[in-house]
């Protein structure tokens, strides 16, 4: 069995497509993808078993979607202008450009391997910026969001008035993204353009470590829900160089990608900084008024940031396997828990003729108001079960002649390969007990 590389994954995602390098045609955008037709519905599927996870199972987490654009005012409060950057050095010669912790300044450069020929470090900010209305001044100067996050704390007053909610509680926003990443290779890894699933949670001062532990225990146990191996997640908790200043601990749930372990989701204790931050920026009381203390304090902030495009690719690299079969052959298969198969059940006409495919036909879009659907007529079954297999279907259903007398089919399995005879009017009821039960076998 050949381990997943990244350039398989790649070639993969372009093949059937899930995800494209944007603007291809024209040479393609650094940093920059666009998400297919399957592409999207794994990233979707993936978003909606998080926003369920977060806002319908916890019942104190209520959902945002705040404006991408913000009041240039909240990037000075967050620390974003001053300190959102990384130190660079650009080659006078080739006029590469290289982060500082990335390279050696004192070697050669990796480009044109010319010699001294590095500027001073320099930081340089990674966020976007654009002009609003009709001058391009300083006035004018606003920035794309580097980060969903600083929304949730704007709105933290609007949502405590608007919502009967009381502290401890949640806020929960999936969005775009921007960041003028220098160094974007590893594919959806690190994109300029990308998406966030980030949870605040409010809380009291003095239970922040209670509910960091809660949090950090919810948060990997939903990596397994969406069926991702256990063996490929762990966790790395920031040491004191990486630790922000304001922030009390922080760890990262960390994947193994092809390239090795990488940062997936961090779960910090942001204590009161980001409310203190707009309270004085602002000017604007944001303190909570505790109705059963009495007591009017800055709720402490336990953040939960979680990459919904690096989730796809984990999902990818997670599922993926070239698995040696007892006949010798070699299939693809990507190993998608049910719930975030772009496809969730394929029907197959056996042959075309007979009445068989209009019979299959029928059966298909009966399903569609329970699940994703395909209906595939051409190429001899079995390399219709591979083209399935290759996208992660977990089930396929063949018509046959035998289907045309007493209403049955047979339900081929994704992972065992296995086939069974059932009724047609069982297919809904087997598949939801199947997706319930569903485990991934580790091999
Ligand atoms: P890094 O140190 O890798 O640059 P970070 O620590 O700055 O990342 P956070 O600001 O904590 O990342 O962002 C939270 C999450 O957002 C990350 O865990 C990651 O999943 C995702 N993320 C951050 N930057 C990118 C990016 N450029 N492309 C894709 N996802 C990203």
């Amino acid at each position: 069995m050949a381990d997943v590389t990244l350039e398989k994954i790649v070639s993969l995602s372009k093949r059937r497509g899930f995800i494209f390098q944007s603007s291809e045609i024209y040479g393609g955008l650094n940093g920059a993808y666009d998400y297919g037709p399957l592409g999207v519905r794994l990233k979707n599927n993936i978003r909606d078993m998080w926003w369920k996870e977060m806002t319908q199972i916890h019942e104190d987490i209520v959902g945002l979607d705040a404006s991408i654009l913000m009041h240039p005012r909240v990037w000075e409060a967050s620390g974003h202008v001053a300190n959102f950057s990384d130190p660079m050095v650009d080659c006078k010669s080739c006029k590469s450009r290289f982060r500082t912790d990335q390279i050696d300044i004192e070697a050669p450069c990796p480009v044109c391997g010319n010699k001294n020929t590095f500027t001073e470090p320099r930081n340089f900010n990674l966020m976007f910026s654009t002009h609003i209305g009709a001058a391009s001044d300083a006035s004018s100067l606003i920035y794309l969001r580097p980060e969903t996050a600083q929304g949730i704390y704007t709105e933290f007053k609007n949502v405590v008035a608007s919502s009967r909610v009381k502290v401890p509680f949640g806020i929960a926003q999936v969005g775009k993204a921007f960041r003028n990443e220098i160094t974007t290779k590893h594919f959806i890894f690190r994109s300029v353009e990308f998406e966030q699933m980030e949870m605040q949670w409010f809380c009291a001062p003095g239970t922040d470590e209670e509910w960091f532990d809660y949090w950090k225990a919810q948060r990997f146990a939903f990596y397994e829900k969406i069926g991702i191996r256990k063996s490929h997640l762990r966790w790395h908790q920031h040491g004191s160089d990486e630790l922000a200043f304001y922030a009390k601990d922080a760890y990262d749930i960390q994947y193994l990608f092809p390239m090795g372990w990488q940062e997936l989701e961090g779960v910090h204790n942001r204590t009161d900084y980001d409310l203190k931050q707009h309270q004085e920026f602002s000017g604007k009381d944001q303190t909570y008024l505790d109705p059963v203390s009495n007591e009017r304090y800055l709720p402490y902030v336990v953040e939960t940031s979680a990459g919904l495009t690096r989730n796809v690719l984990m999902a990818l690299s997670d599922a993926y396997e070239e698995e040696l079969l007892d006949d010798g052959e070699t299939r693809t298969v990507l190993h998608f828990h049910p719930n975030i198969a772009p496809i969730m059940v394929a029907v197959l006409p056996l042959v075309k003729k007979d009445g068989i495919a209009e019979a299959a036909k029928e059966l298909e879009t009966s399903l569609r108001e329970e699940f994703t659907t395909f209906f595939d007529v051409s190429g001899a079954i079995g390399r219709r079960y591979r083209r399935m297999d290759e996208i992660g279907t977990p089930y396929c259903i063949t018509v046959d002649y035998q289907s045309l007398e007493d209403k049955s089919v047979t339900l081929r399995y994704r992972d065992s390969m296995e086939q069974v005879r059932i009724k047609m009017d069982e297919i809904v009821s087997v598949i939801k007990e199947a997706n319930k039960n569903y485990k991934r076998v580790e091999k």
